[in-house]
């Protein structure tokens, strides 16, 4: 699965400290996409808002197959430098910066 499966109740858990954090971090990031706009797409925002309210395992297969188009374009992936996985909080940034995780981009930084 390119993105966690969860249900509304893990979604409540998230604002107690027995919560998720993968859950929860990868709510943040779908904001994020939508509030930075790379999601537009009236039906991926339903979806999004509806994985929000509900967690992923209350969508249809239709659905499912929607926000799996999403993340294939904006998922989890490897870093171009480092090759490690780059975390759902890292992945906005990464979008911008060519693909990097927080810790490569701060060496190209400094490279510079
Ligand atoms: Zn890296």
């Amino acid at each position: 699965m390119p993105y966690p499966i969860f249900s509304k109740a893990d979604i409540n858990a998230t604002n107690s400290k027995h919560g998720d954090s993968n859950v929860s971090e990868f709510l943040s990031y779908l904001s994020e996409l939508v509030e930075y706009e790379y999601v537009e797409h009236p039906t991926a925002l339903g979806i999004i808002k509806q994985v929000n309210d509900k967690g992923t395992e209350s969508l249809t297969d239709n659905q499912a197959q929607s926000l799996e188009i999403v993340m294939k374009e904006y998922g989890q992936k490897d870093c171009e430098k480092c090759g490690n996985d780059i975390p759902w909080n890292e992945l906005i940034a990464a979008i911008d910066n060519g693909g990097y995780c927080n810790f490569c981009e701060h060496q190209n930084e400094q490279d510079d």
